[in-house]
């Protein structure tokens, strides 16, 4: 890195906040680090996807997949989706959250959730061309399960036709991460004799299941076995 500029990838590494990402509440849980953004885009791949249809905000919640240079991230739908019927001027919200926690405090007031979100601004471009879509579609499913774009069948041409995939750059996005415990450890309600500490959220995977119906000699792949591991 190199005044802030990663020499490979041309991508700052400091998010540049501006007057929408600008943290105005609890902003010491705010972030510019585009590292702990691109961390908190791996980790996941559910998102919400917030639009305006029709004058009405609309939030929807979606599968994204991020770019393996993790400048783009992607999400997909059927073409009458209308969240994805996004035309060129149409600014998106696209947001990530990980729950890691319940902060339980002496008061109720002070209760809290231990979390990593991000939120992405911009208007996305609606990918058209064959192999751009592509492209997406492949990034965006080997984000979910890595191997499994070139282990699976891949979209036929009639399939594409009814997939809309909109490419959202991360060039406008904030970061807000709450860890640790309570706050009211220095307050009057320290005395209380009221349990307060944290209660951790822990996600994983099972091992895969097959489906009822899978030919008895198949096998689960490795890159899919290695989930549940
Ligand atoms: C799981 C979870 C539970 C939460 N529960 C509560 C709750 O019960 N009450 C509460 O007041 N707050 C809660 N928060 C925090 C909440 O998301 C907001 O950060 C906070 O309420 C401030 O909102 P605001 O409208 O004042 O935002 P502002 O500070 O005005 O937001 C300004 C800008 O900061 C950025 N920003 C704000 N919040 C986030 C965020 N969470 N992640 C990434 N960027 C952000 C956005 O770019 C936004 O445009 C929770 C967050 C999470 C992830």
């Amino acid at each position: 890195l190199s005044y802030g500029i990663d020499i490979v990838t041309g991508v700052s590494e400091s998010l540049v906040e501006t007057e929408r990402t600008r943290h105005r509440r609890l902003r010491e849980q705010g972030s510019l680090d585009r590292e702990a953004l691109i961390g908190i885009l791996r980790a996941g791949f559910v998102c919400h996807l917030g639009v305006i249809i029709d004058g009405h905000p609309m939030v929807i919640p979606t599968v994204y997949g991020l770019s393996p240079d993790a400048r783009t991230v992607y999400v997909h739908g059927s073409v009458a989706s209308r969240s994805l019927g996004a035309r060129p001027d149409t600014e998106i919200c696209v947001t990530v959250t990980h729950v890691d926690g319940l902060v339980m405090a002496r008061s109720v007031f002070e209760h809290g959730v231990n979390y990593r979100s991000a939120m992405l601004y911009g208007t996305p471009r609606l990918l058209a061309a064959t192999g751009d879509k592509l492209l997406g579609l492949e990034h965006l499913s080997e984000h979910i399960a890595k191997g499994q774009w070139a282990y699976a069948r891949q979209p036929n041409k009639k399939e594409l036709a009814k997939t809309s995939l909109l490419a959202l750059e991360l060039e406008e996005a904030s970061v807000k991460i709450r860890s640790g415990g309570p706050s009211d450890g220095d307050s009057p309600d320290a005395e209380l004799p009221v349990w307060a500490g944290v209660i951790p959220l822990h996600t994983s995977w099972g091992a895969p299941e097959p489906a009822d119906d899978l030919k008895p000699d198949i096998d689960v792949p490795p890159h899919l076995a290695s989930f549940g591991r």
